[in-house]
């Protein structure tokens, strides 16, 4: 148990995020003191046991694209590579691939979008409407006119990958304390120490906000305006007899998005049922901390998109739904990467993925790593998702498909 009243680098939330930062801290200073304060070692509320667990290269933005191009293959090998005395993480990667389908008027931004991933090396495979239709024969074309296919992306479980981070950035050195955050101090220059609810204070050298949907909270403690909001989600799992070809990833210009979750099971009467997991976020959901569960939503907004869309779903059955909370970016739906460079040079933020922060843990945890430890970037430079864009005012979006 850490009993200092000193560390080197204080990290504000244990989830995917922090937990990302403390492992890369300890690959890449393995001296320093890395603390990281979490109140719920059970992660009841935490975005990321509610995650779907999809991870992709399918983005517009370069900076994006690259750091899927790193965490995608670090989840991938992560069984071994976060292994603690031989005993493997549990991370259950599974390369089903991602697929976008747009229709008409979406078919320039989908293109420029294939191009920019495929001068990133990403295997990215165009699909007209026949070749759609060709390769997945269940899908209702009236509507799409081209897809992208990525065979390299898939998904994985998030909370395998958490703990995985977890347990390998503890097993090198990193301390989790059982505690919140609920004070900062500081000087006009620099973060000086965090004060938790226990009442003890804890000296810092350099501290992260890596807390996700209570980001803004963090950062309000220090004066620094955040414009990362709690957007609820709800995620369903549902099933179906019907035979269907194997699936990607699917997502749709509309916000649908949906995966196989788990085998084909057999039943008694010699039929079979596939399972999936998806859900279709309202962007204009009301902000605020709720988990409340709408039990209507799948049959009145998500069924009639997914049975569109794919017909063998008009008899599926939902069987669960759960929410969870996307730290939505307002600015322009891009997480806010890097230290606050014009006020307190030592306070770092590492949120506001709006949706994409599982599969981009990795090369975030990577980046903040590099920046505290070497002062710049050295694997990918995301100069242009720090403050400096927020505090300016200006956007910097995605193009396409969210
Ligand atoms: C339904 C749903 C589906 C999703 N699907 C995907 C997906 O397919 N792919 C993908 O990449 N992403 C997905 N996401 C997004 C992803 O879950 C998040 O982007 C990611 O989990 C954020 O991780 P985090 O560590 O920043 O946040 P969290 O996991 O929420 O961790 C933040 C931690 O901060 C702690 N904390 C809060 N306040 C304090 C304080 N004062 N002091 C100390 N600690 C504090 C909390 O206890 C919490 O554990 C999905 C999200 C939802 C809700």
């Amino acid at each position: 148990m850490f009993t200092g009243t000193r560390c080197d680098i204080a990290i504000v939330g244990g989830g995917i995020v922090g937990s990302s930062v403390a492992y890369f801290l300890t690959r890449l200073a393995p001296a320093a003191d890395v603390v990281v304060i979490e109140p719920d070692r059970t992660y009841a509320l935490a975005s990321t046991l509610r995650a779907s667990g999809g991870a992709r290269r399918q983005f517009s933005c370069p900076e994006n694209i690259a750091m899927s191009n790193f965490s995608i293959p670090f989840i991938a090998d992560a069984d071994q590579a976060l292994a603690v005395d031989g005993e493997p993480a549990h991370v259950e990667w599974r390369r089903g691939g991602y697929l976008f389908i747009v229709g008409r008027a979406d078919v320039p931004v989908l293109r420029d979008n294939c191009d920019a991933q495929r001068a990133h090396g990403v295997d990215a495979v165009w699909l007209d409407g026949d070749a759609l239709r060709t390769r997945f024969p269940s899908m209702n074309p009236v509507g799409i006119a081209a897809g992208v296919l990525t065979p390299g992306d898939g998904w994985c479980d998030p909370n395998g990958l958490l703990q995985g981070l977890r347990r390998k950035a503890r097993a090198l050195g990193a301390h989790y304390i059982d505690d919140r955050v609920v004070g900062i101090d500081h000087d006009a220059f620099a973060i000086r120490s965090v004060r938790l609810t226990s009442g003890r204070q804890l000296q810092a050298g350099a501290l992260v906000n890596a807390a996700g949907a209570w980001a803004k909270e963090i950062a309000a403690m220090v004066d620094m305006p955040l414009p990362i909001e709690p957007l609820r989600r709800f995620e369903h799992y549902f099933e179906t007899p019907n035979a269907i070809e194997p699936l990607p990833y699917v997502k749709d210009a509309a916000r649908l998005a949906f995966r196989p979750e788990g085998g084909v099971a057999a039943r008694s009467d010699g039929s079979h049922i596939q399972g999936y997991s998806g859900g279709l976020v309202d962007s204009d959901e009301p902000r605020g901390y709720n988990f409340d569960v709408d039990h209507g939503y799948f049959e009145r907004v998500v069924w009639p998109a997914l049975a569109h869309r794919f017909p063998a779903f008009e008899t599926c059955r939902c069987k669960r739904t759960w929410s969870g909370l996307y730290e939505q970016n307002e600015l322009d739906g891009n997480p806010v990467i890097g230290n606050w460079e014009d006020r307190l040079a030592n306070f770092y933020v590492a949120a506001g993925f709006s949706g994409h922060g599982m599969m981009h843990a990795p090369a975030a945890g990577r980046a903040i790593a590099e920046r505290i430890v070497h002062g710049r970037y050295e694997s990918i430079d995301l100069t242009r998702l720090g403050y400096r864009r927020i505090a300016e005012h200006a956007p910097y979006p995605e193009r396409g498909i969210l």
